[in-house]
């Protein structure tokens, strides 16, 4: 193992141009199109999780742990989103200028006020959302907050390009800004509309858009349906008038359907990756778009 790890690191620095733009990680597309907004072309970017798998159970490939070992920074969620697949990878990589606390290691829920963080730290149970919700990112108020993080670490990181950062950072959050105005509009109308989800990863984008979302198909975060959970969400629905599920793609589409159909509610499918849904490649904004959109259109016609 050791000389074969030696044999990769020799391979790498032999054939690493002089040059080279920043070469950035990050763990999934939603952190990855946010660092393409804030590095632009002075980055060299890889995204390891794919747009469309759950970023709790992410196929841990070797390949991995080259694309960390080549790695000038990388960028993760935190909050124990990546807590089951990424530690190990970052330890097998040997990248020093990743390792926890450096300057290269980006955790982005650093300044996020995180929601739903239990009193007392229990795993035992398989909540695996012991440190808090960790699906803040898709609440534009704290894609900023992400956005500001990797502005700042490749600012430090890569001193040269501090300025093309920081302008880029501006562009973004300006942008995302004028976005949120338009996205409230088009929301208005559905003000506390009561949203049933399969996992609990909507009560950042619930907050943000005033939505009500605290029913989940999910017994806990992370433990499948039960027929028993399902009868006790079918008969909520009914008494809170939700008439919407949404569905991400890497869950069970079949148990939304069901419970739609016991309870005349639609089913649309939603994600929180640019790239996990057709139409929503674009990146942050056009994500944000597709979601805003196909939700108002769906409690428009499901009232
Ligand atoms: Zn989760």
């Amino acid at each position: 193992m050791k000389t074969t790890f030696a044999f990769i690191l020799i391979t790498l620095l032999l054939t690493a141009p002089a040059h080279a733009k920043l070469n950035v990680v990050a763990t999934t597309a939603d952190l990855g199109a946010i660092a393409r907004e804030i590095g632009g072309d002075a980055i060299t970017l890889t995204t390891l999780a794919k747009p469309t798998e759950d970023p709790h159970f992410v196929d841990a490939k070797p390949s991995f742990i080259v694309k960390l070992n080549r790695a000038d920074v990388v960028i993760e969620g935190g909050a124990e989103l990546e807590i089951g697949w990424l530690p190990a990878l970052l330890d097998q990589s040997r990248n020093e200028k990743l390792a926890a606390g450096a300057p290269g290691h980006v955790v982005c829920s650093k300044g996020v006020p995180l929601m739903d963080v239990p009193a007392t730290l229990d795993r035992s149970r398989g909540d695996i959302h012991a440190a808090g919700n960790p699906h803040y990112l898709i609440a534009p108020s704290n894609a900023k907050i992400a956005a500001q993080n990797i502005a700042a670490a490749l600012a430090e990181v890569d001193a040269k390009n501090a300025e093309t950062y920081r302008a880029n950072l501006q562009k973004f959050t300006v942008a995302l800004d004028a976005k949120m105005a338009k996205w409230q509009q088009t929301l208005a109308p559905f003000k506390g509309a009561s949203i049933v989800a399969y996992h609990d990863s909507w009560p950042y984008f619930a907050r943000d858009f005033g939505f009500k979302i605290d029913l989940f198909l999910e017994p806990k975060p992370g433990i499948p349906p039960t027929p028993a959970h399902l009868a006790e969400v079918i008969f909520k629905m009914k008494s809170e008038n939700a008439r919407v599920i949404i569905v991400d793609p890497y869950l069970n589409r079949r148990t939304a359907e069901t419970v739609a159909r016991d309870t005349g509610a639609a089913v649309v499918d939603v994600t929180q990756f640019p790239g996990g849904l057709k139409g929503t490649e674009g990146g942050y904004i056009q994500l944000e778009d597709y979601l805003v959109n196909a939700l108002a259109k769906a409690l428009a016609a499901n009232k």
